[in-house]
């Protein structure tokens, strides 16, 4: 079974996008077979008959240093088009995090930057020292990665800064369009064909990239805690996970909103990638911005600095730290 899978999406991540454009016929049915056979292998029963169907990793995490972007991509797994924020992780989060990684002995095996568009935080090359201090103390056979999307000069400017001994994951984007994401905001829990889906199950990326490290927590992966920003449902865990928390409450929650949980047909219309619950969530989400806007005095860097992470205060929405300090040709790099 396990092989079957690991075909699939190899499959679908080399050879897809080929079939796709030369060998429709072929690849339609390919892929509706392959979706029948997910949502059943996510089905209460089949999970029930073989157990879950992908793990939470225990060595490898994201690390959503800021919500901040200077691209608007249609089906941003992070929400950054619809729910604009520039909600950050500070340097001193990740000392924190380091902290609690040698005193609880966790050992990880890769720690990647990511966002937003991690290279527009103020602090990021700070951040990237805090990082490499740890592995050369802790643990000197960690990979450290950043998730960058190249795009503009400014970003540019700063990945030439980045030390030779970090991975630059370069996703070279040529601005919002992405005619290969998928359908992020089609959420599960709105479809008809997911009524019996048990979204304990996860997805891959929970397994194969880690779980995540976002300005409201800990989660199985750093998606879910983009999409916990927007819910509000504040399932973020405050400290590393133990070994022995699997993290299903958190999946439970968030999974049955998330377009990675099954691999999709994707609708052409855009208003078909948008299911009720984003609909509501997004609006929801604006009403909160627009009464926290009106009821708080604007907050300070510093202290936004001070509750980010360990205290999970509410998301805030508008005031922009990067705004206020990131140099002026990174945000005008933005093309909305
Ligand atoms: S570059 Fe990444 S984080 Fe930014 S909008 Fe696009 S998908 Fe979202
Ligand atoms: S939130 Fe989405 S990406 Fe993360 S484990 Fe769940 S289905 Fe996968």
């Amino acid at each position: 079974m396990r092989i079957i899978e690991i075909a699939w999406y190899r499959y679908w991540d080399l050879v897809q996008p080929w079939m796709k454009r030369r060998l429709p016929w072929l690849d339609r049915p390919l892929m509706r077979a392959f979706h029948r056979y997910e949502i059943w292998r996510v089905s209460e029963s089949a999970t029930r008959l073989l157990g879950r169907r992908w793990k939470r990793s225990l060595r490898r995490i994201d690390i959503d240093i800021t919500y901040a972007c200077n691209l608007r991509c249609n089906d941003c797994n992070r929400s950054v088009p619809q729910a604009l924020s520039s909600t950050s992780l500070t340097k001193r989060d990740v000392e924190r995090f380091v902290v609690d990684t040698v005193a609880s002995g966790h050992d990880w095996d890769l720690i990647k930057l990511a966002g937003g568009e991690p290279t527009l935080h103020p602090q990021f090359l700070e951040i990237l020292d805090v990082l490499r201090d740890y592995r050369r103390r802790h643990n000197p056979r960690v990979r450290i990665f950043v998730n960058t999307n190249g795009y503009g000069d400014g970003v540019k400017r700063i990945i030439a800064q980045i030390p030779a001994d970090i991975v630059v994951d370069n996703t070279a984007k040529s601005g919002s369009l992405q005619e290969d994401f998928e359908p992020f905001n089609r959420a599960p829990c709105d479809l008809a064909e997911h009524r019996r889906s048990d979204y304990t199950n996860g997805c891959w990326i929970t397994q194969y990239c880690g779980i995540g490290l976002t300005p409201s927590g800990y989660y199985q992966c750093s998606i879910a805690g983009g999409i916990d920003r927007v819910f509000g449902l504040d399932v973020g865990r405050c400290t590393i996970p133990v070994p022995s928390d699997p993290l299903h409450d958190q999946m439970d929650a968030l999974c049955r909103y998330c377009g990675h949980f099954c691999k999709q047909f994707t609708p052409e219309a855009q208003d078909e990638r948008l299911t009720a619950s984003w609909q509501k969530a997004y609006a929801d989400w604006r009403d909160r911005s627009a009464k926290r806007r009106r009821s708080t005095a604007k907050p300070t860097v510093a202290a936004q600095s001070e509750t980010a992470l360990y205290t999970r205060p509410p998301i805030l929405v508008t005031a922009s730290p990067m705004a206020a300090s990131a140099p002026e040709n990174i945000l005008q790099d933005s093309k909305e």
